[in-house]
């Protein structure tokens, strides 16, 4: 890939983990986009030796852009444009029209009353106003106004954004559309990615395809593949050249041939977007014992989901199952409250209770403790009820700690549901 760039993720909140850096993954997406290969996201605290340390290493490392995000306020600690400007040789200029902007913008938040030629806050709006020569300012969308500095002997084009993710975000496109970035821009290939989403495949049996693929697929290195394992699901992003586009679907082909039963996604499309569609209008509701409402939570993490999921019940002890579920008692106290039995009998319960079309319940053993011989810590029942037709039960075992056999759990829940409604009730016994 020709064009590189940096991120250098600025502030100590963000370094001390009291906050998630979102500006590095966003702008890191954003620059793939556009065609960038993004080489290192960096962070540091507010210190300006640090930052000017991360700017050389960068700089040192021949990116073609550098991006950074925080610092831009109008307090002393905010000190990100004076450092690049002095990492750059460039002197600051007071920017008289970009004063009267941010005055304005403070004066509209504030109110009439306020004056926004009060000491601390006129020495406050000139600081924000000051541009590195030669750079080109970028409208503020909060108060702090970022800078675009261009390339210049050993030192590659810098971006200064401000920290706050929606300013940042907002004001991306004036940034990229300066004639610096542009120019850099100018020069980066043409970039594709794809992701494919596999459930039940390890990763040695992928890594073996892709060994094969490395002799049956012609120009199989012009690929960029990354494969991550995540909440029992193996993601697999193949970054590739636009005119590469038939060497990955060539891959795709070959991998569809091996591991066609386990790959359930080939256009990004996650198991929750997949659930929405095989819904297809129906509704559904949720009986949850060992993963006390994570089914339900995952369902309405979505906007828009009140069209379809009415309701869930977390029936955690036996008493919950028969009082709000109607399972009987007796057949918790033959089959214990982990079998397939009751995960039918609490998803059939919700369906009723909830007149819904579709219902999914777990009940298991998250552990540590409560495990037996019989069913150790990490079996897991599962039901989907379903309107006429025959409630589908599975049991599962997952290895792990308690939040890892939650959440497998509650990831396999969304799997049944979806293959259940697919109709594909023998493959579900493989799964
Ligand atoms: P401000 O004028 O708001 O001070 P700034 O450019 O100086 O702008 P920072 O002081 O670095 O920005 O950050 C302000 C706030 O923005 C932080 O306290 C934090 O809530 C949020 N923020 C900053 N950087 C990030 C980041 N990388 N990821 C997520 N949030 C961030
Ligand atoms: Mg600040």
């Amino acid at each position: 890939m020709s064009v590189r760039a940096g991120i250098v993720v600025t502030g100590t909140e963000v370094l001390t983990g009291r906050i998630t850096d979102q500006n590095g993954p966003w702008l890191s997406e954003e620059l793939l986009e556009l065609g960038v290969d993004v080489a290192h996201i960096t962070i540091c605290g507010d210190r300006p030796g640090d930052l000017t340390a991360q700017l050389r290493f960068l700089a040192e490392q021949q990116v073609d852009l550098i991006v950074t995000s925080g610092g831009l306020g109008p307090t002393a600690d905010d000190l990100t444009v004076a450092t690049v400007a002095e990492f750059c040789g460039r002197e600051l200029l007071l920017d008289p029209a970009l004063e009267e902007h941010i005055a304005a913008i403070i004066q509209r938040w504030r109110g009439v009353g306020f004056d926004v030629d009060s000491g601390p806050t006129r020495t406050g709006i000139r600081k924000q106003a000051l541009v590195p020569v030669g750079a080109a300012p970028v409208p503020p969308t909060g108060t702090a106004p970022g800078v675009v500095i261009p390339a210049a002997a050993g030192v590659p084009t810098i971006v200064v954004l401000p920290g706050p993710p929606g300013e940042l975000q907002a004001m991306w496109p004036t940034a990229i559309s300066t004639a610096a970035v542009a120019d850099v821009l100018s020069r980066a290939d043409d970039l594709r990615q794809a992701t494919i989403r596999a459930y039940g495949l390890l990763e040695a049996e992928l890594a073996e395809t892709l060994r094969s693929a490395e002799t049956a697929v012609p120009d199989f290195d012009r690929l960029e593949i990354t494969t991550c394992l995540r909440r029992g699901e193996l993601d697999m992003v193949t970054r590739f050249a636009a005119a590469d586009a038939p060497v990955y679907d060539a891959l795709l082909e070959l991998l569809v041939e091996h591991h066609g039963r386990q790959i359930f996604s080939t256009d990004g499309s996650t198991i929750d977007d997949q659930l929405v569609t095989a819904l297809g209008g129906r509704l559904i509701s949720t009986a949850e014992s060992c993963t006390g409402g994570l089914v339900a939570a995952r369902l309405t993490d979505r906007p828009g989901s009140s069209a379809y999921v009415m309701g869930g019940v977390v029936s955690y002890s036996n008493d919950a199952k028969s009082d709000l579920l109607d399972v009987p008692a007796e057949l918790i106290a033959t089959h214990g409250a982990v079998s397939v039995e009751v995960a039918a009998a609490m998803a059939e319960g919700a369906l009723t209770r909830f007149g819904t079309d579709v219902a999914v319940s777990t009940t298991g053993v998250a552990g540590p403790g409560g495990g037996t011989e019989t069913k150790p810590v990490g079996t897991v029942c599962f039901g989907v009820a379903l309107r006429d037709r025959p409630t589908v039960t599975v049991t599962r075992r997952f290895p792990g700690d308690r939040e890892r056999v939650r959440s497998l759990t509650t990831t396999a829940a969304l799997h049944l549901v979806v293959r259940s409604l697919a109709a594909t009730t023998s493959a579900l016994e493989e799964r």
